[in-house]
Formats: C-alpha cells, structure tokens, sequence
C-alpha cells in the first residue's frame, strides 16, 4: 500500500506550519516543511554574499548545498538552522529564489524522495498542485492578509522589536504577489483541495478539521 501523503498548502502565515506540525504529532508521521528548504537555501546566499539576481550563482549554489530534515528540524550543511532561516532578511529574499525553475526541480527532487520514505504531512505552496498531485489527503489554508500579519507580528515581536504590524502585512503580501504569479508552480488552490478558511478559527479547530477527514478517508485508527 502507498504511504499516506497529506498535503498543506496556502498563503504565507496562513498557519500550515504550526499545524502541520500539531498534525504529523497527533497522527506520529514525519512532517517536512517544504518553505524551510527555500529559506535554508536563502541563508546560504546571503552568507556566502551571492547576490540573488545573479541566478546562475544561486544556482550553482543550489547544487552544492546540503539541505537535510533530521527529527523534523531543518539542516544546513550540518548546522541546524531552524531559528536563523525565520529573519526578515530571509523573508525579503526568499520568494526570489523560489522563483528560479532550476533550485525548484531540485527540491521537488528532494521533496518527493523524503516524502515516498514514510507516511508524511508536508506544507508549503506547490505540495498538493505539484509534488504529490495524487495524493488525496490536500489541504488548502487560508486567513485574511490582516489576520496572517497580526498572527506573524505576535510571534516575532518580542524578538524583532522594531518591526511594526503594518510592514508584517505589506512583506506578507508582497511575497504572496510573487508566489502567485511565477511561471512555475505559482501558488494556486488545486482544484480538489480542501480549502479551509482559518480567519475565525483556532489552531486546534483547523487540526481536528484535518485530522478527522484523514482518518475518516484513510485506514489510520485512533
Ligand atoms: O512556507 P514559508 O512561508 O516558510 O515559505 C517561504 C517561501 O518559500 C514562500 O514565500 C515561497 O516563496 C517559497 N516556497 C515555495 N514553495 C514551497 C514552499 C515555499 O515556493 N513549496
């Protein structure tokens, strides 16, 4: 039988994360968070002082880097980085090297050789529409660009103290206009995906919503 594959996509700080997370705990599968694959890659650029209009360098980084889930953490050539890919700096840059055709076919390569290891929930933008467009478990999150910023701004205010609401909201958009008009794997709804609308609902709502129809639609047991 085909290991079970559920995929969350959505826009940015739509919550896929923390739930996804939350999910891959209740149901014990891995969870592999596809974004921070793009950002580890950013990272990289931005310490090596590759310029990322200079694509052909990005590139060529792309292909040399090791990037690496171990115990749902994400690795940067053996360093854990999961605190230093969430800084603004990354968040500015990284839907330009997401956009690139060549660094998205080598981490869907990857995404997809993780993902055919173990039962898995992965979240991102193009899981459902184009990693695994077969599988049947696709989850669409969505919350209104102010509810996303505020949810972001209370996670990261105490650490970034000068940033306020409104640039969280206008960064927040501006890489969701990126995400959804690129040439490859834009950010789309596929069209049989779930779409659930979190702008009035808990966290625990959405995973319980997730969790039930997974179990319901699958052989996974209490
Ligand atoms: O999910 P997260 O906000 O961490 O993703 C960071 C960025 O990585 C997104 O804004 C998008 O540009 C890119 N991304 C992508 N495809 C994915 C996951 C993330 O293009 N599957």
């Amino acid at each position: 039988m085909r290991n079970l594959i559920i995929a969350i996509d959505g826009p940015a700080g739509a919550g896929k994360s923390t739930i996804s997370r939350l999910i891959s705990k209740k149901l014990g599968i891995n969870y592999i968070d596809t974004g921070a694959m793009y950002r580890a890659l950013t990272l990289k650029c931005i310490s090596e002082g590759v310029d990322i209009s200079q694509t052909d360098k990005v590139i060529e980084l792309c292909k040399n880097v090791e990037i690496d889930f171990i115990d749902n953490s994400i690795y940067l050539d053996g360093e854990n980085v999961d605190n230093k890919i969430r800084s603004s700096e990354i968040n500015l840059n990284v839907s330009n090297v997401a956009k690139i055709k060549e660094v998205r076919e080598m981490m869907v390569k990857k995404q997809r050789e993780i993902g055919m290891r173990s039962d898995v929930i992965l979240d991102g933008r193009d899981v459902g529409t184009h990693i695994f467009p077969n599988t049947k478990f696709k989850f669409f999150l969505n919350a209104s660009p102010e509810e996303r910023g505020r949810r972001r701004y209370e996670e990261i205010k105490d650490k970034e103290k000068n940033i306020t609401l409104k640039e969280i909201i206008s960064g927040i958009k501006r890489r969701d206009d990126i995400d959804s008009s690129r040439e490859v794997s834009p950010l789309v709804k596929a069209g049989d995906a779930h779409e659930i609308d979190s702008t009035n609902m808990s966290i625990e709502e959405v995973v319980d919503y997730i969790v039930n129809e997974v179990k319901i639609n699958s052989k996974i047991g209490d």
